[in-house]
Formats: C-alpha cells, structure tokens, sequence
C-alpha cells in the first residue's frame, strides 16, 4: 500500500491557491510547527510520523475549500487528545474558535462505554451537540475520518469492519446531508472495500473489464454532445462521469443486474448558466430519446442538501443508455462541495466567516434545523439516536408542497408527518389532505415525489388516533405533549370545580378549607405539596372530593366517583358507502346521528378517522360544512344500522314488556333500553337495529300505534 507522504509544502501549494490573505498563511504555518512539535516521536500504525496524519487530514480540507480557521484546527486537531499541551496557551495561541472546534473533534474520540448502544447514544449526541456549536467541528471530523479509512489497512480486521459499519451509518449519511459528495463518496468506497471486500474487488474487476469500450461509447457520445450545444452557441463543458462503486453495489443489492444499472454510462454537462442548462437540455432531447420517467428537475426543486441539476437519461449512440445531468458550474461546485462551497463562493475574509456559515447552514439544511430541533424536544437519549438515525440521516424520501418546497421524510411516513414537519400548528390543526390533487386518508403512506396538500381549520385539534398513525418521532412527541398539557390542565380545572361543588354543597367556606393549616394537612395526608396536583388527583379519579374534605371535616357517606359519560361509540359497518370519486377510504358512521341505509347522507372528513357519515339534518354537521363531502349509499344494503329512538309515553305504567314484543313483531333486534324519564310519564331510550329507513319507519309506525305512546323519535345526540 502506498503511503500518504506529504510535506507541509505541498499543503502550502493548495493553501496559496485560494487564501491570499499573508496573515491567515502565517497562522496556518504556525499551526503546523506547533502540531509537528508536539506529535514528535509519535507514530501512526502505519509505521508514518504522526505529522503525516494532520497534513493529510488538512489537505483534504483544502480540497473542499475550507476556511484558514478550520484548516488550523484540522493540523491542530489531535494534539488535545494525544500530547501534553497547555490549553490555555493553545487558545491564547490559536484563539477560542480553534480551540473550540479542536476540543469539539476530541471529545468525539474520547469516549469509551460498556456496551455498543450506550456508546452510539453518545457519540450521536456529541456530534450533534458539536454541530450545532460550529459545524466545521463535523467537517474536520469527516476529514479525520477520511484520511484514517486511507489507511485502516493497517488495523486488524475487526477494528476495519466496526470503523466502516460507524462511517456507513453515521459519517457518509451526515456528509451527504452537508452535501459533501466528494468525501461522502470516498468514505463510502472505502467502507464497502473493508467490509465486503469481494463484492468490492468484484464491482471494480467488471468495471475494468468493460471500461475500454465503455470508454470509448462515452468519449464518441461527448463528441455528439459538444457538437449539438455548439451548434447552438451554449458554452459548455463536458465530463465523463465515474459512477462510485458502492453506488453500483447498492443497486446491485437492490436486486439490480450489472448490465441493467443504466448510469454506469453517464455524462455531466457543465454551463454557464440556469437558462443554458434547459436549453441544453432541450436540444439533447431533440436528438436523443428519452427514457420516460427518468426525467428530474432538481434545478426548480432543489434537494434539500441544496444539491441542484438536471437529469435525465437518453437512448444515446449505438442504443447505450446515458444518464446525463446538466447544471452550471456553479451548482456544481454546491454539489461536489456543499455547505462548504460557500467558503469558495461568498466568502473574502473577515472575522464574521463563523457566523456566515453556521447561520448558513442552519438556514439552507433541512435536517439540520431537524436536529436542533429534536434537541429542543425533550425525548429520551435512544428516541433521540433513533431519531437521528432512522429518520433524520437515513432511508429517506422527498416529498413537495404545492408550491414546490421540498421536504425530506423517513420512509412510511404519512399526511400527518409531513404537516407536523411543515410547522406543529399545521400539525394540530390537520382536518385533511391531498396527495397529487387527490383526498387521501391521514394515514395514507407518502411516496417520494407525492405533492402534498393539508387542510387545516383554526378549531380543529389532534386525535389520540394520530399516535398510531404518525411515523416520525418529531409528530409522536409533539402529538404526546399536546395531550399531555391539555388532559392535565382539562383534569386539574374539573378537579377544582368537583371539589368546590361539593364544599358549597356540605356549606363549607372555602377560605376554611384553603386555609393554610387545613391545606397543610391535606398535603400531609396526601403525599403531595401543591394545590394543582390536589385538583389533579380528584380530576382525574384518583381522590373524590369528599374524600378529601373529610380529611379535615367530619365524615360524609362516601360516594362513588362519577363515571365519565361514554362520548364516542363508532360503528364500522359502513360499506355500502359510496364517497364521491374514491374508493378504498375508511368511512365509518357517525355516532351522533346514526344513519341507517336510505337516510339523506353527508360524509365528514375527519382528522385521522378517515370519513364518517352524518344525517343531513344532523346539528353536528352546522359548524363544519368545509370539510363536509357528498356520499351517497350503496342501492343494496348489505350491513345492518343501528338506530337510537326516543320513546314518550302518556303513562307511568312499565311498558317495557309490551314496547319489546312489537319491536321483535317487526323483526327488528334491540341492543339496549332504559327507562330516561319518569317525572310525569315515561321516556324511553332504545337502540335497534335495522336493515334501512323503511324497515325502521315502519317500526316508528308501529310503536306510534300503541295507545299510550305520544311520539316516538329518532335522536341526534
Ligand atoms: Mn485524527
């Protein structure tokens, strides 16, 4: 294996080539004597002077344009952890942001825990924390960790595979989402090569073999392409384009035959500007086919790691297939570089660069904002990791509002994660969506390149439902702590209101009860020391209110704590249900009105329940005619519907006996009656269930028929 030697002249070469400022050259030397002072004596695995290990990491950096500060730090970026230094003479030294970021990238090589996950917990969380300090502490640690993957050879296996496992899950995925193709590329290559060396060599051996005529076809496709743009006066440049070979290996692993990756043959055209790019690519259009659906406009709608190109992939020369991407040179440099082309394009100098580019980077990264924060939200250390994990850094799609902004989402996400992602009040106001222009229930998968759409109402708020129908772990909390604040402060307010009812009612002053030594003893009795958590207790059942009054006052009858009436009974048996132009759409029928098969029928777009469905005259309907949807029934019943009657008697008489037997006369099956009202004459409340309105009217007919019935009604509640 060859070694890396490299001297600080030719790190000095690169440095001139873009930091013209005499000052910031000197400091960079400075860093390097004191670096190279301290590693003397020490050497790497690899049998190289320490020294080797910082200039290439440093070189590396220069590759990416990095600024004079960062390229300090990274010659400076081990001698913490490895020498003997004074810190406090390294910051007068070096200043505090050097400082910084060294000890940044530091701590990430300090840690040592007992078992796999504790440790991944805390490395996820140091980078994190190092990130969202100066997000240089990450590139220079990218930089490290390119330049030890150079050579890991020199490690054991086992040291190799558990490196590349830690660069595949957590290094390549954040340099891709900083937009560092360059590294991310690299680091991947080197991974796979460590821990699947077969496949590997095998990838590289077949591209070998195939890379003359591959060549040649790419060489006479670029001849065609330059003739076409010059034709037409659109200065341009043309790239033959390698494909990395883990890029291969993933579509291979994706079940991909080696002669089927359509990219293996690729071209990047590079022009001056926007405009150029679609006429270039028009014209190549013109005079190659394309293949349909392979078309992508990342210019309009740009990643959200700010990458931004045309591609698209044509029946080029002798019916090879091409994929060619198009942009200007300075999209370019954004996707090869990143975050960190903003060193090369906007910045000259000046003390403010920190600023720019953490401030850039929080604005133009999607998924750093994300993890800021996650950080914000208090979770759990692991639901915090898996977050970044699964759903920040990895196995992601990209999905678009209607006005082209992109959103990145883990796989399996639904409506609801997306407009949690947009903002938390869109989230909590959610009443509907649409995808690609079509309703879709909230519990609809999203695909990459869906559009979507949320419809959001002021009073509308979120469902217990949502929980289980939310992918990301962002929408759980969010969705988890809206519930959590409002049960406990709708509990603590029913708490007081039940206590002080019941201190009026045994006529109990309440500036007694309050009064400091009876609370006093209340608290004691308890085990609790403030006033909320006592309302809280009652509110929620634990206490009743007389048992806490006659803590201090003298005992009452017990009574048993009030049940909470039964709000929401869904009934399912909705299929004969047909909601105008979809189909496969949850319906359920609503419990306030109970339709039954022939009633006028409205649907109801529901937060997270999919559809139900209302009588037309039910009063529930009134306050939410925007989010109401024509449906109409099936012709042929298929279900059978309940239906609630209220029954008035002229009579105190027990009818019970009498109503049941007309109603079984009529074939119809009751679920429930009770006796409501027995002030003057009887009410009765009974749920039956019917086959559709004409067998239910006949029923109301029949009962109406009986002499001591007044009315009969069918309720709305
Ligand atoms: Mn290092």
């Amino acid at each position: 294996m060859k070694k890396d030697t490299i001297t600080i002249d030719d790190l000095m070469d690169k440095v001139d080539s873009y930091i013209k400022d005499p000052k910031e050259r000197e400091k960079i030397l400075d860093a390097y004597y004191y670096a190279k002072e301290k590693h003397a004596g020490q050497y790497r695995k690899s049998g190289e002077e320490y020294i080797i290990h910082p200039l290439n990491v440093t070189l590396i950096l220069t590759s990416i344009y990095a600024d004079s500060v960062c390229l300090m730090a990274g010659l400076l970026h081990d001698v913490i952890e490895d020498c003997d230094v004074d810190i406090d003479e390294f910051k007068e030294k070096f200043g505090l942001t050097v400082y910084k970021i060294v000890d940044g990238v530091t701590k990430l090589g300090r840690l040592h825990f007992s078992t796999d996950n504790e440790y991944l917990v805390e490395y996820y969380k140091k980078i994190i924390v190092g990130m969202s300090e100066d997000v240089r502490v990450i590139i220079v640690k990218l930089a490290d960790r390119l330049h030890n993957m150079r050579t890991l050879w020199a490690t054991p296996v086992e040291k190799q595979k558990k490196k590349s496992k830690e660069v595949l899950e957590i290094f390549a995925p954040l340099a891709h989402h900083l937009g560092i193709h360059k590294i991310k590329s690299e680091l991947e290559d080197l991974s796979l090569r460590y821990l699947k060396p077969t496949v590997f060599y095998d990838i590289a051996d077949k591209l070998n073999k195939t890379k003359a005529e591959r060549d040649t076809t790419v060489y006479e496709m670029q001849e065609e392409v330059t003739e076409l743009l010059n034709e037409h006066h659109i200065p341009h440049q043309i790239k033959g384009r390698a494909k990395s070979i883990y890029s291969i290996y993933n579509k291979l692993d994706k079940g991909k035959k080696f002669s089927d990756i359509y990219d293996l043959l690729a071209l990047r055209v590079l022009v001056d500007t926007e405009q150029d790019c679609y006429l270039a690519l028009g014209l190549i259009h013109s005079k190659f086919r394309p293949l349909p659906k392979r078309f992508k406009d990342y210019i309009a709608m740009p990643k959200p790691n700010m990458y931004q190109s045309l591609h698209t992939t044509v029946f080029g020369i002798d019916g090879y297939l091409f994929e060619i991407q198009i942009r200007t040179y300075e999209m370019d440099e954004v996707a090869e570089n990143g975050i960190a082309s903003h060193w090369a394009y906007k910045e000259n100098g000046g003390s403010n660069k920190t600023a720019n580019l953490q401030s850039l980077t929080t604005q133009k990264l999607q998924f750093f904002k994300e993890i800021m924060e996650l950080e914000n939200d208090k979770m759990s250390s692991e639901d915090f990791v898996s977050s970044v994990k699964d759903e920040v850094l990895n196995n992601n799609i990209y999905v678009f509002t209607p006005k082209g902004d992109v959103f990145e989402l883990p796989k399996g996400s639904t409506p609801l994660d997306f407009a949690y992602k947009v903002h938390s009040k869109v989230g909590e106001t959610t009443v509907g969506a649409f995808v690609n222009g079509n309703i879709v229930p909230l519990d609809y998968e999203l695909k990459s390149n869906d559009i979507v759409k949320i419809n959001t109402n002021k009073s509308a708020h979120p469902s217990k439902e949502w929980l289980n129908i939310v992918k990301t772990t962002g929408a759980r909390n969010k969705i988890k702590s809206y519930f959590s604040k409002n049960e406990k402060e709708v509990l603590v307010e029913r708490g007081k209101e039940f206590l002080e009812k019941e201190l009026r009612k045994r006529k109990i002053p309440l500036n007694d009860f309050y009064s400091d030594e009876k609370i006093k003893e209340v608290y004691k009795t308890l085990k609790i020391d403030n006033l909320d958590d006592l309302y809280y207790d009652i509110g929620s059942g634990k206490h009743t209110p007389n048992n806490v009054i006659n803590i201090n006052y003298e005992k009452k009858e017990e009574e048993k704590p009030k049940l909470l009436k039964n709000i929401v009974k869904i009934n399912d048996s909705a299929s004969d249900i047909i909601v105008d132009g979809i189909d496969k759409i949850k319906v359920s029928i609503a419990s306030c009105c109970k339709p039954v098969h022939g009633d006028d029928i409205v649907g109801y777009i529901t937060r997270g329940n999919g559809i139900t469905i209302h009588r037309s005259t039910c009063r529930n309907l009134a306050s939410m005619d925007d989010r109401c949807i024509k449906v109409s029934w099936d012709d042929k019943p298929t279900n059978k519907y309940y239906s609630d009657l209220i029954i008035r008697t002229d009579t105190l008489d027990n009818k019970l006996v009498d109503i049941t037997s007309t109603v079984s006369k009529d074939n119809v099956s009751i679920t429930s009656i009770k006796t409501v009202n027995r002030d003057e004459y009887a009410t009765y409340e009974m749920e039956v269930v019917v086959r559709d309105l004409e067998h239910l009217n006949k029923l109301i007919l029949d009962l109406n028929n009986l002499p001591y019935i007044t009315s009969v009604e069918r309720l709305i509640s």
